[in-house]
């Protein structure tokens, strides 16, 4: 059962550096049961948006309260219990096994000195297979193609745990198989309760599987709804600088240069 006070506020968030603003007075929140796509050009600030998100930089206004709390004010450990976070870009330079990797996951449960249980290693299993990774547990993460990297990364934001799940470019690496499994695997987690926030650069993946997407322009909200909605022939030409339509027949976003 949904506990009804989980969910992320953001309220008049900002961020600056050197005088530039690159997030200006974002106001939204993330549901449970939502899987919230986050769209916009190169340089709209959409990875400022999630490092804010998951406390890895601070913000220059505004606020972010997870359940009813600033995140500012979370223990590191009791944070990572509620939220996970995908950067952008995770490169593997140590030839741990891919069971390793997927396990420091568990990190936020683990006391000091304390390792990994039998149930970790069988909740970094099934992890392993949401993604379409079982078998690989002993391979070494470095001999791994850019996908299958990414899928195993994608599993270790899973074994945490969290109600609140920040993905950046998740499917980036993907083929179109791989892409579409994700993007089904995410849905249903999210069906399951949990919040999940994605930065997508494919318009059609956000259109297709997102209850909401926000579209992030020079920092700012520019739009924040149903795909169906927010993704209007003028919009597209703004923002994305391409021309759009949506195909009455499949229901689905087609998109041109
Ligand atoms: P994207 O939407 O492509 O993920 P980012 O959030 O990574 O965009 O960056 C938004 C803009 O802010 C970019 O122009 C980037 O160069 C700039 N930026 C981000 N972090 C810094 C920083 N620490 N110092 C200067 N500029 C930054
Ligand atoms: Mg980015």
């Amino acid at each position: 059962m949904q506990k009804e006070k989980q969910s992320v506020k953001v309220s008049g968030l900002s961020y600056s550096v050197n005088g530039k603003t690159i997030v200006a007075d974002a106001s939204f929140e993330i549901k449970p049961n939502e899987l919230l796509g986050i769209v916009g050009p190169n340089g709209a600030g959409k990875s400022t948006l999630l490092r804010l998100l998951t406390r890895i930089i601070h913000p220059s206004g505004g606020n972010i309260l997870l359940d009813g709390k600033d995140v500012s004010r979370y223990q590191a450990k009791e944070l990572y219990r509620k939220i996970s976070f995908l950067p952008q870009t995770s490169y593997f330079d140590f030839p741990l096994s891919v069971l390793e990797v997927v396990l420091t996951g568990r990190y936020p449960y683990l006391g000091i000195f304390e390792s990994e249980s039998k149930e970790d290693i069988k909740r970094a299993e099934d992890c392993l297979s949401l993604v379409d990774m079982g078998g690989f547990s002993q391979r070494k993460v470095t001999t791994l193609s850019g996908g299958e990297q990414q899928r195993v990364s994608v599993a270790r934001v899973l074994v945490q745990e969290t109600d609140f799940i920040f993905l950046d470019e998740p499917s980036s690496h993907l083929d179109i198989h791989h892409k579409f499994a994700l993007m089904e695997l995410l849905k249903s987690l999210a069906r399951k309760g949990r919040g999940i926030a994605a930065v997508l650069h494919d318009l059609d993946l956000a259109s297709r599987f997102c209850d909401r997407v926000l579209v992030l322009e020079d920092g700012r909200v520019f739009a924040l709804g149903e795909p169906s909605r927010v993704f209007s022939e003028k919009l597209l030409s703004s923002v994305f600088k391409v021309r759009g339509s949506w195909d009455a027949q499949s229901g689905n976003l087609l998109v041109f240069r």
